[in-house]
């Protein structure tokens, strides 16, 4: 009788009957279910606290604040070309290249828009605190 191994990839331990995991994965993947499990409830348990704030730690918050602060978009816009590149090298069927080529290019268009509409935002802002700082040395 064939006895089955574990489907941890690379293991190749032989499992009890009716086990998917050796001892050593199957008590890893046992943790990660209740670490996502507690996860989920710590969320839950915040997200009843009514307060947006709150759902997320201190240091997580600082490193959003500070993700929010990046101007500009060339971060998203260079994700997207990575993408792009390995959709180019790594999908084999036609159908799918061009779908998912199409949207990549829909999605960096816009990005780039959005990109230049910002720069021009922050360009006419300085423009503007410049006349009134003009203005206010004529005065
Ligand atoms: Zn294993």
């Amino acid at each position: 009788m064939d006895r089955k191994r574990c489907a941890a990839p690379g293991c190749g331990r032989f499992v009890r009957r009716g086990a998917e995991w050796c001892r050593a994965h199957g008590a890893a993947d046992e943790e990660a279910t209740d670490e996502r499990q507690h996860a989920r409830e710590e969320f839950r348990r915040r997200l009843a606290q009514g307060d947006y704030r709150q759902l997320f730690d201190a240091d997580v918050q600082a490193v959003m604040a500070q993700a929010a602060a990046e101007p500009g978009l060339a971060d998203e816009i260079g994700a997207l070309r990575i993408v792009l590149a390995r959709l180019l090298l790594e999908e084999a069927d036609l159908g799918k290249l061009v779908a998912g080529v199409a949207r990549l290019v829909s999605a960096t268009t816009q990005a780039a828009r959005a990109q230049r509409a910002i720069a021009g935002e922050t360009g006419q802002g300085l423009t503007e605190a410049i006349n009134r700082f003009l203005a206010e040395l004529e005065t």
